[in-house]
């Protein structure tokens, strides 16, 4: 079984009903995104971008040329703003002390405390992206006004700097549970949607997902609920990124809900491609 899936893992990824799913990739660094590509990613749908900001804070031309080597492999490409906070912290990056940090500044939370830094970043994204359409997404977005201000800002950030952006779309990962109830509001601002399981399901259960002890059921009811909420009301494209794609026992049920795009990470991408040509 595993054979087979590795060998077919440049194939595309058909149902038995001949639907196409596009399976990409979760990538933290350049190697996990050459590795993508080895093993059949028909794209990245989420680069964390922490990876670069782990030891110091990375000057703008460093974080371009690291992009540039990734936006090189792939044709599509979604990538995410820095998300820094609750489980994701950086040595140097001044956050105050926080009671609930899983509560706290976090994701797109650092565009109001750390503007220069959000600045810098997005900047070499565009300078990276040197026409190329890329995706840019923010994390923990609760409301539209959050989104909307930190595209606003992007594009000011451009402009002051001359850079062309017409070929970057600008989108939302949906992780708080506040968004599942704006997707109508949402649908009038955003570009595509990435479901982050993971965060959303922690957040649905309040239940830390780092949690020692207490785990809840990732295949709860409320979970696939919350997913055909996003799908059966956006208007634009629908990914999820979160680590339920890669399951075997939840693939078949996002497809029915009608999920066309999967991003899983390098080493299950030959796996999910063969789990989606057996429903
Ligand atoms: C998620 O929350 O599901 C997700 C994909 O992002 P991360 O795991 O990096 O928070
Ligand atoms: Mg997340």
């Amino acid at each position: 079984q595993k054979d087979i899936a590795s060998q077919k893992r440049f194939e595309k990824a058909l149902t038995r009903t001949q639907k196409q799913i596009r399976v990409f990739a979760n990538v933290t660094d350049t190697v996990s995104a050459e590795a993508a590509k080895e093993e059949g990613a028909e794209g990245i749908g989420l680069l964390r971008t922490e990876f670069l900001f782990k030891e110091k804070q990375p000057t703008l031309e460093e974080q371009a040329d690291a992009y540039r080597e990734i936006f090189e492999l792939f044709d599509e490409i979604t990538v995410r703003t820095l998300d820094v906070g609750g489980d994701k912290k950086l040595p140097y990056l001044s956050l105050p002390h926080e009671e609930n940090p899983f509560l706290g500044i976090r994701g797109i939370r650092l565009f109001k405390t750390h503007p220069q830094l959000m600045e810098e970043q997005l900047l070499a994204i565009f300078q990276a992206a040197e026409g190329r359409s890329v995706k840019v997404m923010f994390p923990m977005v609760s409301s539209v006004e959050e989104f909307t201000e930190a595209k606003t800002f992007a594009l000011q950030a451009a402009q002051k700097h001359n850079l062309d952006i017409s070929t970057i779309l600008f989108g939302v990962m949906v992780e708080v549970p506040s968004v599942l109830f704006l997707i109508e509001e949402f649908n009038k601002v955003v570009d595509f949607y990435s479901i982050g399981s993971n965060d959303l399901t922690q957040y649905l259960f309040a239940v830390e997902r780092t949690h020692p002890s207490l785990k809840v059921d990732e295949h709860s009811p409320v979970v696939y609920d919350a997913i055909k909420t996003v799908v059966e009301q956006a208007t634009r494209p629908v990914s999820i990124c979160g680590e339920l794609a890669a399951d075997p026992e939840a693939i078949g049920k996002l497809l029915k809900i009608g999920i066309e795009i999967l991003s899983v990470s390098p080493k299950s991408i030959a796996a999910t491609k063969e789990e989606i040509r057996h429903v």
